[in-house]
């Protein structure tokens, strides 16, 4: 088995995550979507047409995820697939298990690059108080049907405090499934996650070294069952060099009420690099995420130093004992 890479950020590689709703049937503990700042709109038919090629170029490996809210509860989910792989996307849908509007019905391995289905534990005593109650069975079952009608699947496990005892437990659950990739996330502090951590409730965050006792010991096991594993690298090794994603990659995270940001961190505040007005990109001027990305810090990401300044360790003379990643570069691990 290979070591752990890390997957720098790729010239010529475009991201696009597309959410077309924010509307969801679930209600999860840590839902980072913030309606106060991304809307309740739901994109038109000609809208998701038109900024799937809006975002298009032809000059690039260009990926899209499409995302909500609950994506399946798009109604023209399916007709923009179609429009997306029209123009050449590699394409994936991130669901919370649910697959309204048939949607499994209605669409064929040839869709889909990858389904991508998020469960936040091992069993409906971690997985439901979290995201649902019913939540765990009715996932894994749809999860098993997708497998069984030949579509790429792939799961999202986001790891808190409330879970990542559980995470282990997940190798032998990915197997039986037929899952080919994992992607552990970190909870964030975003959207509800950031509202838990201001009020007297348990802090969904988990201690970074927690985090580096589990997480890549869970990765290995799970790749040895011949499963892709992707996890965030969090924290950079002396000898790494420090990017900011912002900086040197294309990923733009796009919301229904045409906010488009770069950076996730950010999605909390009305500092978004762009907005699509009338169906065209538009950059916004004055203070947007833009400025963040320049500053150069001895602690890495300033976005996190911003809003998670817990999360950096400093030694006697006041320097980071680790520097933070951004939270795009990703470790890639496969048999
Ligand atoms: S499924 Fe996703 S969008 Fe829906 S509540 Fe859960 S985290 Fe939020
Ligand atoms: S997470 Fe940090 S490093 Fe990454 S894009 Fe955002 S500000 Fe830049």
């Amino acid at each position: 088995m290979s070591a752990p890479h890390t997957v720098g950020f790729k010239t010529g590689e475009r991201n696009i995550f597309l959410h077309l709703l924010t509307a969801c049937n679930l209600s999860c503990a840590h839902c980072y979507i913030n309606p106060r700042e991304h809307g309740s709109s739901m994109l038109t038919r000609e809208q998701l047409a038109s900024w799937i090629r809006l975002f298009h170029d032809p000059a690039k490996e260009s990926n899209i995820v499409f995302l909500g809210g609950e994506p399946t509860m798009h109604p023209d989910l399916v007709y923009g697939i179609e429009v997306a792989k029209s123009c050449g996307y590699a394409v994936t849908v991130d669901t919370n298990g649910y697959l309204f509007h048939d949607f499994l019905e209605r669409v064929t391995p040839d869709h889909l690059d990858y389904l991508s289905f998020s469960l936040d534990g091992p069993d409906p005593e971690i997985n439901d108080p979290i995201r649902g109650e019913g939540v765990f069975g009715v996932c894994t079952a749809n999860l098993k049907k997708a497998v069984d009608r030949g579509i790429s699947t792939s799961l999202i496990y986001t790891v808190s405090s409330r879970n990542i005892d559980g995470l282990e437990r997940m190798v032998p659950l990915l197997k039986e499934l037929g899952v080919k990739r994992f992607f552990i996330q970190v909870i964030g502090l975003r959207g509800k996650s950031a509202t838990s951590a201001k009020s007297d409730e348990t802090p969904l965050q988990v201690d970074p070294n927690r985090w580096l006792e589990v997480v890549p010991m869970v990765a290995e096991e799970v790749s040895r069952q011949g499963i892709t594993v992707i996890y965030p690298k969090v924290f950079l090794d002396k000898t790494e060099i420090f990017e900011c994603a912002g900086n040197v990659a294309e990923n733009f995270f796009i919301f229904p009420n045409g906010r488009v940001y770069q950076c996730p961190l950010c999605e909390d505040y009305p500092i978004h690099s762009y907005e699509i007005r009338n169906d065209k990109l538009v950059k916004v001027e004055g203070l947007t995420e833009e400025r963040f990305f320049k500053l150069d810090i001895a602690e890495g990401c300033v976005m996190n130093k911003l809003l998670q300044p817990d999360t950096i360790v400093y030694d006697d003379s006041g320097e980071p004992v680790h520097r933070v990643s951004c939270c795009l570069l990703k470790q890639r691990l496969e048999k």
